[in-house]
């Protein structure tokens, strides 16, 4: 990286860094502001992110863009405006009978300058929704958004440059060099979002500060069709949680699971499901591109690998077309694809959807289990027992349950992954709690007795411990 770009992003850091430390207290007032600002920000200028994405994706539908990103910002801050004084408010806590009448109190606090790292596939979401949490918990926030995204990150770098100082929010745009420079600062948290192996990279720079890491990455997600399901909404539920962004969605069902001997007849109700959805694909504003030649490349040949090793792919392209130079890619579902390929190894990241046929409830846990913790899973029945059984075998950054997506949504449940999937978490009164040291404060009273257990230690001290160990 140019000596420059590394000069910059010192100095964006050290003026971040001197503004905590002239107010490492901002007041109410003061982070309503700010997060009134990020919400102008939004409404502003939702056009101009939606052609921005849009031009970046080579085609990303503006409905997704506002539903599934600008939308769920939008909430996310007015969900913290509305309990911004709860949240920071001194929490009392019990005090043991002992120490009484002193008291405990749970004090949260800004952490200081919190570095946000953010991927390509929602861009204007998962750099703002953990602005929102790190602004709304009192911090200065650096964002690094991905260089994939290069007309959004740098209309959001020119944007936050007009509505805060860049003491208060600032924009660092660059590549993996940047990134790896920018994971290098002595942060006071890194919330980092993006794939499992840039994130271990990401862990191992931040543990050389000791910094605190929130990993936020992807996996293999499934979802599972128990005999007890209504078929048609899972199956439409399904089709809408691949194909929403072309399946490049975190939280997407990256695999599904179905009873055995059902796995031809459900794949034929999927494609008419994406079909309906989707009727025509090259030419359809509502469907999303690839992001790059790259990833286009990378999703065929993951294809090309299980049909030539005897996997059955069944292609959704209702209207025949011809998708020439757009990086369109067409749905495609797929059976019988052996465990040791590409396909069913790697997260998918696209519209393709591997089709596994499982025999009882057992063999659907243990094929999860013996694979790394998922960020999310599915699962669609009305058999409780079912059910019960996959939520408390199975471990997962987060369950819908009969619908694909919708526990993102939720502002009032933590967002984060499990092991490879992730650590730590976000979303509503998580995210400010992550973004916030809680301190634990003890409160002595004057009457409190803890200098009868100092020495010299006589008679005194003995009536106090026995008198101790009758209140614990
Ligand atoms: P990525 O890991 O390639 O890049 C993410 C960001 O990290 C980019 O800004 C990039 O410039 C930066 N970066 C790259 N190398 C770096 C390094 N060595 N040090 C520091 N930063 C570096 O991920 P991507 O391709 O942009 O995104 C796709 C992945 O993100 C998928 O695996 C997906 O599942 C995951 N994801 C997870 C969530 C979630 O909330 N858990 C959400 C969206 C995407």
């Amino acid at each position: 990286m140019l000596q420059q770009n590394q000069d910059n992003l010192s100095a964006a850091f050290d003026r971040q860094k001197a503004a905590f430390a002239r107010d490492p207290f901002p007041d109410i007032d003061a982070r309503r502001d700010r997060l009134r600002r990020l919400l102008a920000l939004t409404e502003d200028h939702e056009a101009e992110f939606c052609g921005a994405i849009d031009a970046d994706f080579g085609g990303r539908s503006a409905h997704e863009t506002r539903l599934a990103e600008i939308i769920v910002v939008r909430a996310g801050i007015r969900h913290a405006l509305s309990h911004l004084s709860s949240w920071m408010a001194d929490k009392r806590v019990p005090t043991a009978m002992p120490f009484w009448p002193a008291r405990n109190r749970l004090v949260p606090q800004p952490l200081g300058v919190v570095g946000i790292v953010s991927p390509w596939n929602y861009p204007f979401q998962l750099a703002l929704a953990p602005a929102t949490a790190a602004l709304a918990a009192g911090n200065r926030v650096l964002i690094k958004p991905s260089e994939l995204t290069p007309r959004f990150s740098d209309l959001l770098a020119s944007l936050a440059a007009q509505h805060f100082a860049p003491d208060e929010l600032d924009v660092i745009v660059g590549g993996p060099d940047v990134g790896k420079a920018f994971v290098a600062l002595p942060f006071d948290h890194l919330l980092f979002t993006g794939s499992t192996t840039v994130g271990r990279q990401v862990a191992v720079a931040a543990a050389a500060n000791l910094t605190p890491v929130t990993l936020e990455l992807g996996g293999k997600s499934p979802a599972i069709f128990d005999p007890s399901c209504n078929l048609d909404t899972a199956v439409a539920s399904v089709a809408y949680g691949k194909l929403l962004n072309a399946g490049q969605t975190c939280i997407a069902p990256d695999y599904l699971m179905v009873p055995k001997g059902q796995g031809a007849a459900i794949a034929g109700r999927l494609a008419g499901a994406m079909a309906k959805l989707y009727p025509r694909i090259a030419d359809n504003p509502d469907y999303t591109a690839i992001i790059s030649d790259r990833h286009h490349a990378r999703l065929t040949s993951l294809v090309e690998e299980v049909r030539a090793r005897g996997a059955e792919v069944i292609e959704v392209n209702p209207a025949g077309e011809n998708f020439g130079n757009t990086r369109k890619l067409a749905p495609m579902i797929v059976r019988n694809a052996p465990y040791d390929t590409r396909l069913m190894q790697e997260e998918i990241f696209g519209p393709v959807l591997p089709i596994i046929e499982y025999g009882d409830v057992s063999e659907a846990i243990g094929h999860i289990n013996g694979r790394d913790r998922p960020l999310a899973l599915y699962w669609f029945g009305k058999d409780k027992a079912a059910r019960r059984r996959v939520l408390r075998e199975t471990v997962s950054g987060g369950v819908t349950i009969n619908d694909c997506l919708m526990h993102i949504a939720q502002e009032n449940q933590p967002f984060g992954g499990v092991g490879p999937s992730g650590m730590g978490a976000y979303h509503g009164e998580w995210g400010f709690r992550t973004f916030s040291k809680e301190k634990p404060v003890f409160v002595q009273s004057p009457l409190g007795a803890g200098g009868m257990m100092h020495p010299p230690y006589g008679a005194t001290f003995e009536r106090t411990l026995r008198l101790f160990k009758l209140m614990t």
